[in-house]
This record gives C-alpha cells, sequence and structure tokens, in this order.
C-alpha cells in the first residue's frame, strides 16, 4: 500500500501519481512505498493552509489556549505511541532503538513547551509621549514552509511543526525524502488531537521538486529548513523573489577541545559520544577534536578503547551502539572522506569492523573511525563528513586551539574540556559558533536557543527564540 499524502486534512494520492520507496538502512530492504510530491501538490497544500490561516479557524485570530489545548493533546498522543513511533523510526533511519525513544519522548515534549508559549506572547507598548499610544503587537508571520533533513526525523519536524502551530502558522511539512514516516504519523496524531483541516499538511516526496515548489510559491510566507549549508544556499535564492523570512539550521564542523587540565574520564567519553552518537549524523557532532599536546597519545589510546567497544548493528538489536548510515550514497560519500583522510597523510589510529550478522550484509554501516596527527586543511578537517570519522589534532596553547577551532567556515557548536572555569568563559566567548558547551557535548535543551555562526545557519529554533521565528510585529500607532 502506498502512503498518501496529508493535504487538507485528508489522505490524498499525488496530482502526478508519483511514488518512491523508502529503506531500511540496516538491511537495505524496501519498508514501503511512498507518495511523491509534485508543484500540484503544494498547490492544494498552500491553498488549503492558505483558507485555515487566512478565513479561520487557525491564524492570527484563534484563540491561543484553543491553540495549546491542541498541542497539549498532541504531546499525549506521542508519549502513548512512543515505542511504535521508536520503532518506525528505526525501521526508517536506522539509529539504535533506544535513542529513538529518546528522540520520540523530546518531540512530545517539544509539544508541551510550546503549547506553554501559544498563551504567553506578549506585545509591547513603548513610551512615546502624551499625544499618542504606541502599541506592538506579535501576530503569526503566516502560512509557513517547514523542511526537515533525515537525521532526526520526528524530532525535527516536531521543533518546526510545534513552535509553528503555537504561533498560529498554518504549514506545510516537507520530510526529507529517505525519512518519511515519522511525519505522516504526526499528521495523524495532529488531526486526533483536534487539529482543523488545513492547518498542517504533509508532503513527501523530493526537495528539488516538491521542496523547491514550497520554496517559490508566492503564497508562502516563512521557510524553516534544517539541512545541509549547499541546500540552505539554494533555498535563500530561491526564497528572495518573494523575499519570504528564512530560517536555516545547517550544517557544521564543530571542535571539541580538551585541555590538559579536565576530567580525563568525563572528556574521553564526552567527546567520542559527541562524534560516535547518531553514528556521526550530527549537524553538531564534535568532529575536530583538538588535544592538548601533553596528553596527545594518551587521550588518542583512550579514544580508540571507546571506539573500539561500540557495537555495529540493527536499530532493533539492544545490544547496538551504532546503527548504519542513511543511504548506500551516504555511506560512500563517508567511506571516501576515509580514503582521502588516508592519502592525505593523517595517521590512521583506528578503524573499527562491519556487523558479522550475514542479515547485515546489505546494510550501510561505516565502523567507527579516528585519524591522529590531522592537519587543520585537510579535507577531513574542513568538510561536514557526517558520519563516524574523529580529527584528532594536537595543540600547544589556549590560542592556538582557539585559533584552530575558529578556522572553518561553519560556527555551529564547541565543546570545551576543562576545570578551570575562567578557561572556560575565555575560550567560550572566543570562539565563534552559536552553542559552545563546557564540560559537556551535545545537549540541546528544548527551553534554550539553538542556531548556527558563519555558514551554519540563519536565525535561531527552540525556547522562546522558536516561536518568535514564526512571529510578525506590527505596530499600531492611536493618536489621542
Ligand atoms: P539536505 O540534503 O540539505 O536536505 C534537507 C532537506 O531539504 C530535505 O528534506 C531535502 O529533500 C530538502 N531539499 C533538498 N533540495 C532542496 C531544494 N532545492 N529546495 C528545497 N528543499 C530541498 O540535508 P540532509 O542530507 O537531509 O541532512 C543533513 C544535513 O542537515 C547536514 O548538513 C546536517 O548538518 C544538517 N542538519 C542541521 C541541523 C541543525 O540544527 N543545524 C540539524 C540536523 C541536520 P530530499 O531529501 O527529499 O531531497
Amino acid at each position: 500500500m502506498t502512503r498518501k499524502l496529508f493535504i487538507d486534512g485528508g489522505w490524498v494520492d499525488p496530482a502526478e501519481g508519483e511514488t518512491f520507496e523508502t529503506l531500511d538502512p540496516a538491511t537495505g530492504n524496501v519498508i514501503t512505498t511512498v507518495a511523491a510530491a509534485t508543484s500540484p501538490d503544494v498547490d492544494r497544500a498552500v491553498a488549503a493552509a492558505r483558507r485555515s490561516f487566512d478565513d479561520g479557524p487557525w491564524g492570527p485570530e484563534s484563540a491561543p489556549r484553543r491553540r495549546a489545548s491542541i498541542l497539549l493533546r498532541a504531546a499525549e498522543l506521542i508519549r502513548e505511541r512512543q515505542e511504535e513511533l521508536a520503532t518506525i523510526e528505526v525501521a526508517d533511519c536506522g539509529k539504535p532503538i533506544g535513542d529513538a525513544r529518546e528522540d520520540v519522548a523530546e518531540a512530545a515534549y517539544m509539544f508541551e513547551y510550546y503549547a506553554g508559549w501559544a498563551t504567553k506572547v506578549m506585545g509591547s507598548i513603548p513610551p512615546i509621549g502624551p499625544e499618542a499610544v504606541s502599541l506592538v503587537v506579535k501576530e503569526p508571520v503566516g502560512v509557513a514552509g517547514l523542511i526537515t533533513p533525515w537525521n532526526y526525523p520526528i524530532l525535527m519536524a516536531s521543533q518546526k511543526v510545534a513552535p509553528a502551530l503555537a504561533a498560529g502558522c498554518s504549514v506545510i511539512l516537507k520530510p526529507a525524502e529517505q525519512t518519511p514516516l515519522t511525519a505522516l504519523e504526526l499528521a495523524t496524531i495532529l488531526a486526533e488531537a483536534g487539529l482543523p483541516p488545513g492547518v498542517l499538511n504533509v508532503l513527501t516526496g523530493f526537495g528539488e521538486t516538491a521542496g523547491d515548489a514550497l520554496v517559490r510559491h508566492p503564497m508562502v510566507d516563512k521557510i524553516s529548513f534544517t539541512g545541509s549549508v549547499e541546500v540552505g544556499k539554494l533555498i535563500t535564492k530561491n526564497a528572495a523573489d518573494t523575499l519570504k523570512r528564512v530560517t536555516l539550521e545547517l550544517g557544521g564542523k564543530s571542535p571539541n577541545i580538551v585541555f590538559a587540565d579536565a576530567d580525563f574520564d568525563a572528556a574521553i567519553s564526552g567527546t567520542c559520544a559527541g562524534i560516535f552518537g547518531n553514528q556521526g549524523e550530527v549537524c553538531s557532532a564534535g568532529s575536530r577534536v583538538l588535544v592538548d599536546a601533553t596528553l596527545y597519545e594518551e587521550a588518542l589510546a583512550a579514544f580508540t578503547r571507546e571506539a573500539h567497544s561500540i557495537k555495529l548493528g540493527s536499530g532493533m538489536d539492544p545490544d547496538s551502539t551504532m546503527g548504519p548510515l542513511i543511504t548506500a550514497e551516504h555511506r560512500d560519500k563517508v567511506v571516501s572522506y576515509i580514503g582521502s583522510g588516508k592519502e592525505s597523510g593523517a595517521r590512521l589510529a583506528y578503524e573499527g569492523s562491519l556487523p558479522v550478522d550475514d542479515g547485515l550484509a546489505g546494510g550501510f554501516f561505516v565502523p567507527p573511525t579516528i585519524f591522529a596527527d590531522v592537519d587543520n586543511d585537510m579535507e577531513v578537517a574542513r568538510d561536514e563528513i557526517f558520519g563516524p570519522v574523529m580529527a584528532v589534532i594536537p595543540f600547544r596553547d589556549e590560542d592556538e586551539a582557539v585559533r584552530i577551532a575558529n578556522d572553518t567556515r561553519y560556527g555551529l557548536a564547541a565543546a570545551v574540556w576543562t576545570s578551570d572555569i575562567k578557561r572556560a568563559l575565555r575560550i567560550g566567548r572566543a570562539l565563534a559558533a552559536g552553542v559552545v558547551w563546557v564540560n559537556d557535548s551535545q545537549p540541546a535543551p528544548t527551553e534554550s536557543m539553538w542556531g548556527g555562526y558563519k555558514q551554519s545557519g540563519v536565525g535561531r529554533e527552540l525556547g522562546p527564540w522558536g516561536i518568535e521565528a514564526y512571529l510578525e510585529e506590527k505596530q499600531i500607532y492611536i493618536k489621542l
């Protein structure tokens, strides 16, 4: 059975009848066939979203408490279906089941958190003198196109859908072609939670067709995109003709700096989790590991021991700590970066082994890999590999560490491991990154801020920033 598109509150066939298969990356087997939306489907979805926004029941005139109660109900429904959603996620994107459960739990919380904000969007009354009153009010930006990647499918979708709906926007969600399934489940859940028809539409399909049509559509007011820098640049250009508001959450090549005064064991395990977690398919992965030269060989040996303890396998196997990469094409790209590291003269300090299970022979696995003596000019230190490949670079002092860390076109995140609080603050201020972790790696609290400096993004998500991204400000000036 082909999974249909969700438009105007119902399941519909794609206008041009196109479909594609979604695969289980652990085996390469087909899970199911999914509709591929094209431009006429985008037109239908945008028309439905527009109606629900412009004429109600959603949009600026909808009651915030009603929006809040629908989002709260959605959170409950996600929790009730946690195991089923986690299992679908594992099948579609390969990650270990424990990680998928955490993603689903955080997705539920995302709806709960933004349900709270729906009733707390406030304007202001700046003092301008006795002759007039100036009211600055906040309104939903309109119809928003939400385009998401495949590495945290339900979480990335929820990170955009929940604040957009809380703000009063109507939305069209275009999930990544590799992982369409949990986005379709979100459509079912939100409909069951009472979301009116047209407010959320889900268009599975390809970026170059469905995504592009959404970005160029004259009746779409906002695009929120999470994905690669290259596509982010394209979207910026294509959205310019209609001057849409654009939020971009893009890639990274994040430094992870280990000082000699750090808690050694915590730094080692945190650093490894930062690059090997989620198979290295993480925008903020600590892929460049800068280590104090006085500790270098000792740290390398410890990284190797940690990497060796990782167990590759099917995400459904509770013993697996690393799943497959998303596609054969992406695996080949990561493998070619490993080849580039070897050719460029980096020292191959560790290369793990593929799973032995015959049932996984068709899967897209890449074992954890560690390069030592990496020069920051090498390809493995400059490009976002988006796989379990650690590039270790020695440094002699703080200034050199900061210089190397900032010598990149990216600026998403950075981690610093030290027991010196003054150093932590000094370096935290000196790093050109949107998120700096001290003595940890990868936490992204829903209540706080997320987003990149430099080519890692434009705008911010999560926390209050997440809902602001779906609001416009308007001044109403009243002469007295
Ligand atoms: P991608 O190739 O850029 O695709 C992301 C999304 O954009 C997909 O839904 C894709 O559709 C769509 N798309 C592709 N071309 C498009 C176009 N011309 N117009 C409109 N939409 C288009 O990225 P990915 O490979 O899925 O994800 C990995 C990237 O995401 C990495 O660079 C990672 O760092 C980044 N990421 C960033 C964050 C963050 O918070 N900063 C979080 C997660 C991931 P199709 O897949 O169907 O082509």
